[in-house]
């Protein structure tokens, strides 16, 4: 007999809100990672909260408002970790992309021979609709701007004749919100007496008799299995791994997933930071692909770009063909700020879990999720394939449907009013930047944390931060000792491999100590 028990796979934010949402509904829920909790595209992404403009010219209506929808709610929500976002587009001309968006929409396959920047025109019957799709009357609607403004983003007069203004929504830390819905989902659980438990480092197995799942340390599969169990339903919440966590279950299954890579850098130019005037910029790249230009914290983050990827999602860093292009795009838009390559502090990449399709561009890849039943598993298994950080709770909310009713259950309770609660540790980061060392303690002691780096990059984010040093690291070090996680004789060891892993994920050089 099935334990009453399910198995989530995957600690990003699509495995933290589907285990909330189904602890809300009474469930008993296991989530396991095989490695840190939002260790995936979760901490790569571009950090909006938004219905995605441009997918409005690939006809994508029912994504863009279902995304509208949530933003409003997440701000709602989670007013500690998604606040509103101006942003300007430069308009090079007037009707300039006209035909080939008209194009895209109607799905025929008009393809411009150069590079087509989006005119004034199309910019406005995009935004129109946005505006009309969002309805909340929360934000402000879209407005019409001169170069040269007050309150406006300084661009290049030479090359924006107008900007158009629209608002959306920044997550400054989704990481933090994998925390606060795993939090909350634990608090939840110990209210109404259910089994809820976070494994990291952990990897799942099923058994040979295709029922049974066992839970070892990952990269290690001849130990000992620390969990022996059956679960009455899995659910692969794996991102872009999705296909490798079927292989590795084993569950047969044809390709789900063809994802996509996308870099991002980040800087502290200070004159950038001025031009834009604590708003964001949506502009076009040489081949006319998106970047964003986006405040955020003490710096400006920039990105991104969309090549497909292949390789193990672990693996994938920013090349400096794609920093090229990113600063390429800005210098672009902002040549007053000078940037130069010296100028970027960090960098990162991910990867998209985008579905496997056969479509022409990367860009024109659906971003629209999909729920896919492994029907030859003798355990009921879904695996997600797609979505955002915009639509994780309304995900979250068709998969609790979707494997209750798999189960003969309804869900009788929704997260769509619930508060997405601040701990201590976002009272930190966001208030009380000095009390970096308790919110650090909390984290160690709370969170889930096991190694030096998911303190780092993954509870308070210390690889954005231009006051990262050794000494910073060293000082984490202690209170994970402290903390009893630690071992004292390990600490030189776990400050040497954080030391080399943001230098060869993130190009983050750390001064040795004076
Ligand atoms: C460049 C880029 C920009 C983006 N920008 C935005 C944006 O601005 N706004 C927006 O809404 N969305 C954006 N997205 C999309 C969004 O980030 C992702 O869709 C979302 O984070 C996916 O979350 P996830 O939980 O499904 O996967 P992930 O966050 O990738 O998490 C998957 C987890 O599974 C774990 N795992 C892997 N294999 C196994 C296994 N076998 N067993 C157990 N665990 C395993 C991994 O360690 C990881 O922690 C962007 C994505 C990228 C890459």
């Amino acid at each position: 007999m099935p334990e009453n028990r399910i198995l989530i796979l995957g600690g990003g934010i699509n495995g933290a809100t589907a285990a909330r949402e189904l602890v809300l509904n009474g469930q008993n829920v296991w989530l396991v990672d095989t490695a840190d909790l939002t260790f995936g595209a979760t901490a790569y992404s571009s950090r909006l909260i938004h219905g995605g403009l441009r997918y409005l010219e690939f006809a994508e209506f029912s994504l863009v408002k279902e995304s509208l929808v949530e933003r409003g709610r997440l701000l709602k929500l989670a007013p500690h970790l998604v606040k509103p976002l101006r942003l300007f587009i430069p308009v090079r001309n007037s009707w300039g992309g006209f035909t080939a968006a008209a194009g895209k929409f109607l799905g025929l396959p008009i393809a411009p021979k150069k590079t087509v920047h989006r005119g004034l025109r199309v910019v406005q019957v995009g935004l129109w609709l946005y505006d009309r799709y969002a309805r909340t009357g929360d934000l402000p609607a879209r407005s019409l701007h001169r170069p040269g403004e007050s309150g406006v983003p300084r661009v290049n007069p030479n090359l924006a004749r107008r900007l158009w203004a629209y608002s959306d929504a920044q997550i400054t830390f989704p990481e933090r919100m994998v925390i606060d819905f795993l939090a909350d989902a634990r608090r939840l659980a110990a209210e109404k007496g259910l089994d809820f438990r976070v494994f990291t480092y952990t990897e799942a197995r099923l058994a040979a008799d295709g029922r049974t799942i066992e839970l070892r340390p990952a990269g290690n599969s001849t130990a000992e299995p620390i969990e022996v169990f059956e679960p009455a339903a899995i659910i692969n919440a794996t991102g872009a791994w999705v296909d490798d966590t079927l292989r590795r279950l084993p569950a047969p299954s044809r390709q789900l997933m063809g994802g996509t890579k996308g870099s991002h850098f980040l800087t502290f130019n200070p004159r950038l930071g001025e031009l834009l005037a604590g708003h964001g910029i949506y502009t076009e790249a040489s081949d006319g692909r998106p970047v964003f230009i986006l405040p955020l914290l003490e710096g400006t983050l920039v990105g991104t770009t969309d090549i497909p990827f292949r390789g193990d999602p672990r693996a994938a860093v920013a090349s400096e063909e794609e920093l090229s292009y990113l600063l390429a795009a800005v210098s672009d838009v902002l040549p007053d700020a000078g940037l130069s390559r010296g100028d970027i502090a960090m960098h990162y990449c991910g990867v998209r879990p985008l579905p496997f399709v056969d479509a022409r561009t990367p860009a024109a890849i659906t971003r629209r999720h999909q729920l896919v039943w492994s029907d030859e598993c003798r355990v009921p298994l879904v695996s997600l394939v797609g979505g955002k950080l915009t639509t994780c709770r309304s995900l979250a909310e068709e998969t609790a449907a979707a494997v209750l009713g798999k189960r003969g259950m309804t869900a009788e309770l929704n997260s769509r009013d619930r508060p997405i609660p601040r701990t201590p540790v976002d009272d930190c980061l966001f208030e009380e930047p000095t009390a970096w060392a308790s919110a650090a303690q909390w984290a160690a002691e709370h969170e889930w944390v096991t190694r030096l780096e998911d303190l780092v990059e993954r509870r308070l984010m210390w690889h954005l931060s231009p006051g990262l040093s050794r000494a910073r690291l060293s000082e984490l070090a202690d209170i994970l000792i402290q903390q009893g996680r630690l071992d004292a004789r390990e600490k030189a060891a776990a400050i040497e491999r954080c030391t080399n892993r943001l230098q060869s994920h993130f190009g983050i050089v750390l001064n040795p100590e004076p």
